[in-house]
């Protein structure tokens, strides 16, 4: 019966191909100029959304208009090749930690392309500092960017997702540091801002579940990016140490959370709201 159902087109059936397109799609993801915010909005315009990257307007390398540029070309020869509708990325200056600067600049996007669908609070810093001496001024800046940044974003998108009425996508950025400690890192701050993302994620599923919004969260591991490379210059040793903490034996490559962000922000993930993906090479399977 399932098979006859199937071929007579009484069921809603869509090619596995096509769960993963996200064609037209608006996206946003902050910090999405470097790492893992890069690899993330890579695969959402190679997907086929139109995606903002929002970065801070201060940002060293940021020549805006000759990365957009680069980029584009890029993913509509990438595209073409493979026969796919092509996506878009753009750059945008925005701190995280500015609520009506986030607020404004999502609306205007909602209002330019029509649509809001997809948000991906990616943006946060990591300071490691012993927890006794932590000072209280860096201990609320980085509560500023990894949970205020996070909760500002992610209401200015589903505000825009309600008004312009689409099933928006939701994901936020944790960490396996949400729900472990390590050992000899002071990492206490960071580590309480990933928890606190851990339960926003949740709690905002429960909120906006009936308005057709999903919130969903991705804790990954160790991931070779700026923010890890900042620790491994001043202790080499780490790797080796952060590589045996997990069974496939290496740290992740920041292309490792693609295809994860790509699942949630599709219609691959439909029935899938309150959850946290970990990807983490298996470090909390032992
Ligand atoms: P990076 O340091 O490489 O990139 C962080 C990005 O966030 C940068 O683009 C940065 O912009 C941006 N950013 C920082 N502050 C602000 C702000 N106030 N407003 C807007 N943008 C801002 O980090 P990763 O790619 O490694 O990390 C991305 C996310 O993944 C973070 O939330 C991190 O906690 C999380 N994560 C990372 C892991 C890892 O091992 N790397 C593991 C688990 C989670 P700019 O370049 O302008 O500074």
């Amino acid at each position: 019966k399932g098979v006859a159902a199937v071929l007579s087109g009484s069921v809603t059936h869509r090619t596995a191909f096509n769960l993963f397109c996200i064609p037209g799609r608006v996206a946003v993801v902050t910090g999405g100029h470097r790492g893992i915010g890069l690899e993330i909005a890579l695969a959402l315009a190679e997907a086929g959304a139109l995606v903002y990257c929002l970065d801070l307007p201060a940002s060293p390398d940021a020549n805006w208009k000759k990365v957009e540029r680069f980029v584009n070309e890029k993913l509509e020869k990438s595209n073409q090749a493979a026969g796919l509708l092509h996506g878009k990325m753009y750059y945008k200056q925005c701190d995280v930690t500015k609520q009506k600067e986030v607020w404004d600049l999502l609306e205007g996007i909602a209002q330019e392309q029509g649509r809001m669908d997809i948000c991906v609070a990616n943006a946060g810093i990591l300071r490691g500092e012993e927890v006794l001496d932590y000072p209280g001024e860096d201990f609320k800046k980085l509560l500023d960017i990894n949970i205020c940044g996070v909760l500002y974003t992610a209401q200015a998108a589903g505000r825009q997702m309600v008004k312009h009425n689409t099933h928006g996508s939701i994901i936020l950025i944790g960490s396996m540091s949400g729900s472990i400690a390590n050992k000899d890192m002071h990492w206490t701050a960071y580590n309480a801002s990933k928890a606190a993302i851990l339960q926003m994620a949740r709690s905002m599923a429960c909120e906006l579940g009936s308005k057709n919004i999903r919130v969903n969260s991705i804790s990954p591991g160790y991931v070779e990016t700026d923010m890890t490379k900042a620790f491994l210059e001043t202790r080499p040793e780490l790797k080796a140490t952060w590589s045996s903490h997990n069974p496939l034996g290496r740290l992740a490559r920041p292309d490792e959370m693609r295809g994860v962000a790509l699942f949630l922000a599709s219609d691959a993930s439909t029935f899938c709201t309150g959850s946290d993906l970990i990807v983490d090479g298996g470090h909390r399977a032992w």
